[in-house]
């Protein structure tokens, strides 16, 4: 039988698990800085309880990391690793190093329910929800963890589409008791899921990014279905509504597709709809994938595009491509190990 984990409890949760084996109030916090700030990987090795409580642990809970199974190397230095979830699905985790910071990319579900027509984990379906174990071992069970100086949770999945376990997850990030990251660190990045949305900025400080890649309702419903019942004028005015402190920041991802939204149609259209938003836009250049339609727009348009938002105003930064060569877009190397035959 699967004991239960340790890593990706909250402060709470530990509270429960000290309580449930009769150990006094104050072993939660001890747990949790043997879980969190000391890099341990076994209970055995929570050196300040008593030998006796350790047995007792071990024998309910394990610790519970995950090693990656798999990485894949790119020449600019990003790399993708491979985590096996749930039961044996795979879901992929970016770590990207530039010159004076180190990000990691996570996913926070195994699959997506969203179906955005650009994107392979959409192509995938839904396979599962990834607890916050699993989310936060992604971090802590990366080989470069000591490097990492960012967080985004931008890899497979809508992390809104799984608030309860992604906001225990960030819970432990920038708590005190946990690995007390500042919340400015991390960037969580969403279709815009108007019932979770509030919820989100109500109860964490980190940084919003929405996927928007089309000003327009016909065009942004072709690309992403959610469009349908989640429009962005709902989720525009929740952000407008709401009072961002000064250090947190709202973007808005476009992924910049060749001949289909890189017109001044949208450029106008989008310096509207922003209107009165501080924010900005991050343009991606899009990755083709296998089948798809969409095709990559050229570096003059894409620096073109961005020169005209700017010039309305809107401060906008085109990301730079990473691991294109080891198929770096979301969901495909997951999909592709998925795909093959078990060994
Ligand atoms: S782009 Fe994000 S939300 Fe859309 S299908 Fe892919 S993983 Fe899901």
């Amino acid at each position: 039988m699967n004991k239960e984990k340790l890593y990706g409890k909250t402060l709470n949760e530990l509270i429960a698990v000290s309580r449930r084996l009769g150990l006094p109030g104050f072993a939660a916090r001890q747990i949790a800085d043997w879980l969190y700030k000391k890099e341990i990987s076994a209970i055995g090795e929570m050196t300040n309880l008593p030998k006796k409580t350790r047995e007792i642990m071990a024998a309910e809970y394990e610790f519970g990391l995950t090693a990656p199974e798999n990485a894949a190397v790119s020449v600019d230095g990003t790399k993708k690793y491979l985590y096996k979830v749930l039961n044996n699905k795979y879901i992929e985790t970016a770590y990207i190093p530039e010159d004076d910071r180190a990000t990691i990319c996570v996913s926070s579900q195994s699959g997506c329910k969203m179906g955005c027509v650009f994107c392979m984990t959409g192509k995938q379906g839904f396979q599962g929800n990834l607890s916050s174990n699993e989310i936060l071992n992604q971090f802590r069970s990366l080989p470069e963890f000591r490097k990492l100086t960012n967080m985004v949770y931008m890899g497979m999945g809508e992390p809104l589409d799984n608030l309860t376990e992604v906001m225990k997850s960030l819970e432990i990030l920038t708590s005190e008791w946990g690995y007390g990251w500042s919340p400015t660190r991390i960037t969580v990045s969403t279709v815009g899921l108007v019932s979770s949305i509030k919820d989100f900025l109500e109860r964490s400080r980190c940084h919003l990014a929405v996927s928007l890649h089309s000003p327009f309702d016909d065009e942004r419903q072709n690309l992403m279905p959610v469009q349908r019942t989640n429009t962005v004028n709902e989720v525009l005015n929740i952000i407008r509504n709401f009072d961002f402190n000064s250090q947190r920041r709202v973007s808005f991802e476009y992924i910049l597709f060749e001949g289909m939204n890189d017109t001044p149609r949208h450029v106008k259209e989008l310096a509207r709809i922003l209107n009165g938003i501080k924010c900005r836009i991050n343009i991606i250049r899009f990755h083709e994938i296998p089948g798809s339609e969409f095709k990559s727009p050229g570096a003059d348009e894409t620096i073109r595009f961005k020169e005209a938002l700017n010039a309305k105003g809107i401060l906008t930064t085109v990301r730079s491509s990473r691991g294109v060569d080891i198929q770096a877009a979301c969901g495909l190397l997951s999909t592709i190990n998925q795909n093959k035959p078990a060994s």
